[in-house]
């Protein structure tokens, strides 16, 4: 719904369902066997719809007051900047229902990519299923069903659910190291998901931290529009041009992990050809990866080693702390940049969830099977989690066709049900790469996207044939 209407004070449109539930002295309003969505960004959007698509009554809360997530940019918390293009290519990053068109670039501008999404919620006829300004401040179980409360201009409502898919994703609040000085350093610091616009750099010595694609991005924005421009990273990486022989470079990738040829000959070939096409990193002052390609999340950027080439860019390593006018870097070598910024990430963030629920670890890291499902609760579910190697769009689809179909053999084959449980909540937590993934909170959701996949599939499989 895009507005909510209104027609009593709780700011709520009555939904016609019986109050008789009672929790803590508030009035539960009785949703049956619907299901609840968090959130309606693109995971959100795909439950959204495969949950429908299977007979299930679906109510989406979503905070903002448009569809969209991230791509939404003139939502406050939205982490995307001007210049923000898909980072993985077109062909792979789009709904397997619903392709982005083939007239568009490789690489679209992020506002084709909400409109994107726009268009899908209304191809699907999603709108009269979401509320929009509606912010879910709390999860609770409820004897099998669970209790989702929900706040809208101050008031709060709690509603019963059957199951509750989560797709609040995790990209939004910002992972911030705590340096030594920071407090008395009188430049100013912000965060990559406050940097808008190129207009910020304009005029100011600009220190980037980190070596992510956000952190990339910014300071190729900066080579361009500040009077100078640093770029700390802590380690080697390997820059991927966004183009290998011809193709989007996803592409090339793609081939190589549907050939199924072993790790250790993807990683020769991806590294021989970045070889081919950048050179040695190290004759641009870059340091050289301490690890192999695709051990940590890959940075697709052409532009970062042409400003390097052209001395409007300078990398440094590590910060290792900060004083009134300078920043020290781990080689002693002390820099004076008047504006930092922190491109250092995100956290994931469920507050309205005990962290039990997600079996989260003491650093706040959810496990869960196949990074959705957690193992103790069969009608909770998580989408949108994985940091796949490519487009998490077809990721979140199939996971949520995972959920529908599960949910649907509960009611039609509880026996089934159970067996395909038990081997669920025994499944131990899976990497889904081969590769040895750095251990970073970066890297918690690290999956290559073809095995990650073949692991999903195998359950659609079993809950297909069960059906
Ligand atoms: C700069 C950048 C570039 C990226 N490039 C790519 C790319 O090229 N390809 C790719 O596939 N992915 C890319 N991503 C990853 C991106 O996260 C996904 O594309 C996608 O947006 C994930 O969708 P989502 O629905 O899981 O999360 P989001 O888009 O973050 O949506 C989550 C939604 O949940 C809502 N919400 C959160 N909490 C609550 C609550 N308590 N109550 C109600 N609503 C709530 C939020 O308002 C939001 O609308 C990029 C990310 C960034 C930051």
């Amino acid at each position: 719904m895009w507005g909510v209407p209104v027609d009593d004070d709780s700011g709520y449109e009555s939904t016609g369902v019986t109050t008789t539930l009672w929790r803590g002295g508030r009035p539960v309003y009785d949703r049956g066997k619907a299901v609840c969505v968090i959130g309606a960004g693109a995971s959100g959007l795909a439950a959204v719809k495969n949950l429908l698509e299977q007979g299930f009554a679906v109510d989406c809360y979503e905070r903002e007051t448009g569809v969209g997530g991230l791509w939404n940019w003139r939502q406050d918390r939205s982490p995307v900047y001007a210049s923000t293009h898909l980072i993985s290519s077109r062909s792979g990053s789009g709904y397997p229902d619903f392709p982005m068109p083939d007239d568009w670039p490789d690489y679209p501008h992020h506002t084709k990519v909400h409109g994107y999404l726009e268009r899908y919620a209304e191809h699907f006829g999603l709108r009269e299923h979401i509320w929009l300004g509606s912010e879910v401040v709390r999860v609770e179980p409820a004897d099998g069903d669970w209790d989702v409360t929900t706040r809208v201009g101050g008031h709060e409502r709690t509603s019963r659910y059957a199951a509750v898919v989560v797709a609040n994703g995790h990209h939004w609040s910002p992972k911030t190291p705590a340096y030594d000085g920071i407090a008395e350093y009188r430049g100013t610091v912000i965060h990559a998901s406050a940097y808008k616009d190129p207009a910020q750099l304009r005029g100011r010595k600009v220190l980037v931290i980190g070596g992510g694609n956000t952190g990339c991005d910014i300071a190729v924005e900066a080579a361009q529009q500040a009077t100078r421009c640093w770029h700390s990273t802590r380690r080697g990486y390997w820059y991927t041009p966004k183009y290998l022989l011809g193709r989007p470079t996803d592409q090339a990738n793609e081939l190589t992990a549907l050939l199924r040829l072993p790790l250790r000959v993807r990683q020769w070939f991806g590294q021989r050809e970045i070889r081919r096409a950048v050179g040695d990193l190290g004759r641009f002052g870059l340091p050289k990866p301490d690890h192999k390609i695709y051990e940590t999340h890959p940075i697709v950027n052409s532009q970062l080693v042409y400003h390097i080439g052209h001395g409007d860019l300078e990398p440094v390593g590590d910060v290792a702390r900060f004083d009134r006018n300078s920043v020290l870097l781990r080689d002693d070598r002390e820099i004076e940049p008047d504006l930092v910024i922190m491109a250092t990430g995100y956290l994931p963030r469920f507050e309205f969830l005990a962290p039990e629920l997600l079996a989260a670890d003491a650093d706040g890291r959810p496990h869960l099977h196949l990074h959705a499902f957690p193992r103790q609760y069969p009608t909770l579910f998580v989408t949108g989690l994985p940091q796949p190697d490519g487009g998490i769009f077809p990721i979140a689809h199939w996971q949520s066709v995972a959920f529908a179909r599960w949910l649907r053999l509960r009611e039609t084959d509880p026996q089934r049900a159970a067996t395909f449980w038990t081997s669920i909540a025994g499944a131990p937590d899976q990497r889904f790469t081969q590769a040895k993934v750095a251990d970073s909170t970066r890297h918690w959701f690290e999956v290559n996207h073809v095995v990650y996949l073949r692991a999903l599939q195998h359950v659609l499989d079993e809950l297909e044939v069960a059906k």
